[in-house]
């Protein structure tokens, strides 16, 4: 099977780079296009709770981004810096946050009281609202720097709401032309986080091309496709699929840094949203895992203690 999926993908041919978008930031209305994605794939599904809980989750995402207030930005000279050195203007670790995100948090937390929720979702809404700025930004901190299992799992999926947002907003406010390519290619030229998934898109000058999507803000940057997004390397790259999937989506794993991610194929289903058809394809992770593969990027609704 491996074989037969890397002949297809080479034959793809790739514009050049330089014809082509480099950098699509996440769209005003990104949080609405998940919802939507994950109500579709909520139906009939073995996770189906958890994706509409996530589904009115991105709901509140969305209220939140609309209602966002003005925040400081890096300055024009921190911006050519940055370019000039290939570094993440909006590093997820190194930007002081501004307390808004917490004002962004209590807008999904208060959007979440009045829907139902499963009891344990409840309680952690309650008690969030209640909770110090102090373990608020500890929760953020470790949530940031990736150790998503020192995370109480109940906790997470608001936390990460709320940075999602702010970040989605600071990059929305700076445009694309704020951000230049980093040194490492498999990480976010806006904010420096690994991918959560990559999409195979259609349409246009994008036709064929592969675009990572960001974890944390959703910006997509392009990279060719057939190289490893952690390592870069081309060599040893396979591709996984469930057995009986149409094949929207695949795993692509590297034997040289044993890890793995998923690549979405418009071409099989143009709805695909990277973070929400990332988490309706679990299984494909537990199979990846099973072959000593290891994610390589985090989803952040994914608890690492939870499956
Ligand atoms: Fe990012
Ligand atoms: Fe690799």
């Amino acid at each position: 099977m491996n074989t037969q999926a890397r002949i297809l993908e080479s034959g793809q041919i790739e514009a050049p780079a330089g014809q082509i978008p480099f950098l699509r930031l996440a769209g005003v209305d990104v949080f609405s296009h998940r919802a939507e994605r994950f109500r579709q794939l909520s139906q009939g599904h073995p996770l189906g709770g958890y994706l509409a809980f996530l589904g009115t989750l991105a709901q509140a995402q969305q209220e939140a981004l609309a209602h966002f207030p003005a925040v400081p930005l890096p300055a024009p000279e921190q911006q050519v810096l940055c370019r000039e050195h290939g570094m993440p203007l909006l590093g997820a670790q190194a930007w002081p946050r501004d307390l808004a995100w917490r004002t962004g948090l209590k807008v999904i937390l208060r959007y979440m009281s009045v829907v139902s929720l499963p009891a344990p979702a409840s309680e952690a809404v309650a008690r969030l609202m209640q909770a110090s700025e102090a373990e608020l930004e500890e929760t953020a901190g470790k949530l940031l720097m990736g150790d998503l299992a020192a995370v109480n799992a109940q906790d997470m999926p608001f936390v990460a709401a709320a940075l999602q947002v702010y970040w989605i907003h600071m990059a929305a406010a700076l445009g694309e032309h704020a951000f230049g390519r980093l040194e490492q290619g498999g990480l976010c030229p806006a904010c420096g986080s690994h991918p959560v998934a990559g999409v195979v898109r259609v349409g246009g000058e994008e036709q064929g091309l592969r675009y990572l999507s960001c974890s944390l803000c959703a910006t997509e940057w392009h990279m060719v496709r057939i190289k490893c997004s952690s390592c870069e390397s081309t060599h040893g790259i396979h591709y996984y699929a469930l057995e009986g999937s149409n094949g929207a989506v695949k795993a692509e794993s590297c034997d040289d840094c044993d890890t793995y991610l998923k690549l979405l194929y418009m071409e099989k289903d143009s709805q695909v949203e990277a973070l929400a058809d990332d988490l309706a394809t679990l299984p494909l992770d537990v199979l990846m895992d099973e072959a000593g593969k290891a994610r390589g990027g985090p989803n952040l609704f994914f608890h690492p203690g939870v499956v």
